[in-house]
């Protein structure tokens, strides 16, 4: 089936009672037993099925099939947020003495995480400039047990270049962990440049709608964790009748990682998504295709039409041909460049806090990958607490302006944001 096929009917069951099209919402915490022996069976791992909604739940599962097709992966596991997705996938690999060597424009949150909770758990984090690929290289040790980037990083909207950071990873047996949330899998599928787990925040495009928060991680089934460095994977987990990972799964083996990840993280600190929330999700992704089309071509549209305005500095896409970021970006977004845009309004903060406040159609707030336009000024709210010289650090500049750029109709977008910025 081609992608937006999949998106319509990936995973789908048809319940045997009811006959229900949809996909039903279990609203349930837990499930009946048939039997001790059933009962038995399924903790032993030695029958799948369904046991406690912390654990996973049939609506769920849907969700999780659907998108593990849509990515090219071989098991997905759906969280609370994309924030506890990133957060499994790192404690998953690493323990106390072990590091990570991360991109360093990451979203905001995951930034905070890796600087200041991993910590916390002994687990150091090596972040890098993804602009050249040979910086991860150069920050790997002998501790190091991860390689993680985003598919375009903040506040720029540089792509990085996939590709070589997985030939790093498999140059020195690490798996690569990619946030593609900017690029749901209709316009970008890193595990075919060589990715083995991919995290999305699917409260954003995915979604689509800005209705609910969740995530997932997608375990690619390619990588090859009987290397013992990789203890988790390799020493009898106690918690788990001595379970070894990497190598007492059968023909689960290659997807160690994805179940490992439901059965520690998930079943022992219990960050699971709600049945309804999967179903507003496979709600969103029916549409996933169509509505990343009209997503990236607003995107461009805007890009342009901000590029030749008199009250504008500079302009972030990945898509503008004019642009150092093209020749990778149009190396990998071949279906288009998404939906964010980031520029510069002439005249500082005072000009960027007017702009804002003279949107109509787009809303002021903290989000992005809604169906409809939204905007933010970071110097003004996300990053107020920063100073000029930390502003300017981490790339923000005191005019700069973010927008996620919905499918409304282009000339209601280009209406409002032209008067907007005549009023900035
Ligand atoms: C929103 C976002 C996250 C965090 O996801 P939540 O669902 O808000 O927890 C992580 N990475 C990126 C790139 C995001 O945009």
């Amino acid at each position: 089936m081609k992608f937006e096929t999949t998106a319509l009917h990936g995973g789908r069951k048809v319940d045997s009672d009811t006959l229900s099209c949809a996909t039903p919402v279990y609203r349930t915490a837990s499930y009946l037993f048939k039997d001790t022996e059933h009962a038995a069976n399924l903790f032993a791992l030695k029958e799948p099925g369904n046991i406690y909604t912390r654990l996973g739940n049939p609506t769920q599962a849907v969700l999780e099939e659907r998108l593990a097709m849509l990515e090219g992966g071989a098991a997905s596991l759906a969280l609370a947020s994309g924030t506890s997705a990133i957060f499994y996938s790192i404690i998953n690999i690493c323990e106390a003495g072990d590091e990570v060597v991360a991109a360093n424009n990451l979203y905001g949150g995951t930034y905070s995480q890796f600087d200041s909770i991993l910590p916390q758990l002994g687990i150091k984090v090596r972040l890098v400039d993804p602009s050249n690929p040979e910086n991860f290289k150069s920050a790997i040790n002998d501790k190091t047990r991860a390689l993680y980037c985003e598919t375009i990083g903040n506040p720029g909207l540089t792509m990085t270049d996939i590709e070589a950071v997985a030939m790093i990873g498999q140059e020195y047996n690490l798996p690569l962990i990619v946030d593609a949330t900017f690029t749901p899998p209709c316009l970008l599928r890193p595990i075919d440049y060589g990715a083995n787990i991919v995290v999305h925040s699917l409260t954003k495009w995915i979604g689509g709608h800005g209705t609910v928060i969740g995530g997932i991680t997608t375990d690619a089934g390619n990588f090859d964790w009987t290397d013992p460095k990789f203890t988790l994977f390799n020493e009898p987990d106690s918690s788990y009748h001595g379970l070894r990972y990497a190598h007492d799964l059968g023909d689960m083996n290659s997807i160690a990682f994805a179940l490992r990840m439901r059965l520690v993280p998930l079943r022992n600190l219990g960050a699971c998504i709600s049945p309804d929330n999967c179903w507003s999700i496979l709600q969103g992704m029916e549409t996933l295709a169509l509505r990343m089309e009209r997503h990236s071509e607003n995107g461009l549209a805007v890009a342009e039409f901000l590029q030749s305005h008199d009250g504008v500095e500079w302009v972030h896409y990945p898509g503008l041909k004019n642009s150092s970021k093209y020749e990778t970006a149009s190396r990998y977004l071949t279906n288009g460049f998404g939906g964010m845009v980031a520029f510069g309004v002439k005249g500082g903060i005072t000009s960027g806090k007017q702009f804002i406040e003279s949107l109509n159609l787009f809303s002021h707030l903290a989000n992005v990958g809604d169906a409809k336009s939204l905007a933010i000024h970071p110097a003004s709210t996300t990053h107020s607490q920063l100073s000029e010289k930390q502003l300017e650090m981490s790339g923000i500049s005191a005019s700069m302006i973010r927008l996620s750029i919905g499918i409304e109709h282009i000339d209601d977008i280009l209406t409002d944001l032209t008067q907007a910025l005549d009023k900035s």
